[in-house]
């Protein structure tokens, strides 16, 4: 039974108010039921030569050896001659995707109330390769690397994920026109991929054409799939259609199927320790790792308490207007499940 046999996960609580957020999602898993046992590392208080960060080479050996996880926000300690915590999760364990659900929380009110995406992001190359030099004084070069194999492998989850969730089609977003070579190669593997997925509907978006649909009617998304610069723009853009960063959860996914699940937002040092941060986002993102594991039915019992308690009203945190503490937050979504 799952009883005897829970499902060892990854869990990173993170800097400021993340162990705050972390205890919350620890409670919601228990008041679920979840055959979740969770396996807690901590940012190093020195530099790990084997990883040359702050991140221990145990830490990220237990998500390689549990391959889910969940990360809280991590503030990357001042110093030199190491890497950034993020950059180190993401090259150690090869991210290659970052997956945004966007949907609008019911009783939380924005300008849309019908805006139900997920933007799916290439991590790895494209104008972030970090290639940047001067070629002669005035005159600096970037390179964007494009290659068949990174826009397959994200074509490839984009689809995969696409059919995993019931949804029906998969936009591809680019610039082909002008970046014929670059863009070129994304579509064209996305072109390929698309053909093993003929129930899926398939379409191009240029991306400033897309910027446009997304702000005027973004119901006409459904999964988007982009290189990374675009993605890192439209995955914002999409977050404050909903409500803003706070809420917008995310799980990164890496080779050999990893899944590492982590709020957007920051280690939020002004209200850390005060009982007043929303676990919004973290509980969100643990409802992807759910999926992901697809405990379908833990995911959507976890994700529905939480979005009643929001639309309810009567318990919010103060970034959502109310008043209530990260604890009182929590319990109510206990309550409910
Ligand atoms: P931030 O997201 O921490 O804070 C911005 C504002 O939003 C603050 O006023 C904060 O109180 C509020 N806020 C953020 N999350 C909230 C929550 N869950 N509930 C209520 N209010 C919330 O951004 P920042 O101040 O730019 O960054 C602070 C630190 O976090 C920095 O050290 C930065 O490097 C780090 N950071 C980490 C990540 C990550 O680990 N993924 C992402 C962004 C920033």
């Amino acid at each position: 039974s799952t009883e005897s046999n829970p499902i060892r996960a990854t869990l990173f609580p993170g800097d400021g108010i993340g162990p705050e957020i972390a205890e919350s999602v620890k409670q919601v898993f228990r008041a679920a039921d979840v055959p979740i046992e969770w396996e807690e590392h901590y940012v190093g208080k020195e530099i790990d030569p084997r990883t040359q960060s702050f991140l221990t080479w145990e830490s990220l050996e237990s998500v390689r050896r549990n391959k889910v996880g969940l990360k809280g926000p991590m503030a990357t300690p001042i110093g030199k001659g190491h890497r950034s915590l993020n950059l180190t999760l993401r090259k150690e364990l090869n991210l290659y995707a970052n997956v945004r659900p966007c949907y609008s929380l019911p009783g939380y009110k924005t300008r849309y109330d019908d805006v139900d995406l997920v933007t799916i992001r290439e991590n790895t190359e494209g104008e972030y390769s970090g290639l940047e030099h001067q070629v002669v004084r005035g005159v600096v070069e970037s390179l964007k690397i494009i290659t068949r194999q990174a826009s397959l492998r994200v074509a490839e989850y984009a689809f995969h994920y696409a059919m995993a969730h019931g949804r029906e089609r998969v936009s591809a977003i680019h610039k082909a026109n002008i970046m014929q070579k670059t863009d070129g190669l994304f579509l064209k593997c996305c072109r390929e991929v698309a053909e093993k997925y003929p129930e899926i509907t398939y379409e191009e978006v240029v991306i400033d054409n897309c910027c446009m649909m997304l702000v005027k009617n973004p119901a006409l998304f459904d999964v988007l799939v982009m290189p990374n610069l675009y993605g890192d723009i439209i995955s914002d853009l999409c977050a404050g259609l909903i409500g803003g960063l706070g809420l917008t959860p995310s799980c990164n996914i890496g080779e050999g199927g990893i899944a590492l699940a982590e709020a957007v937002h920051g280690s939020a040092p002004d209200i850390a320790g005060k009982n007043m941060a929303n676990p919004t986002a973290l509980l969100l993102s643990s409802v992807t790792m759910l999926r992901h594991l697809e405990l379908h039915d833990k995911a959507d019992r976890i994700q529905e308490a939480i979005l009643k308690t929001i639309a309810e009203g009567k318990y919010r945190t103060g970034d959502l207007g109310g008043t209530s503490t990260t604890t009182e937050f929590t319990k109510a979504i206990c309550d409910k499940l």
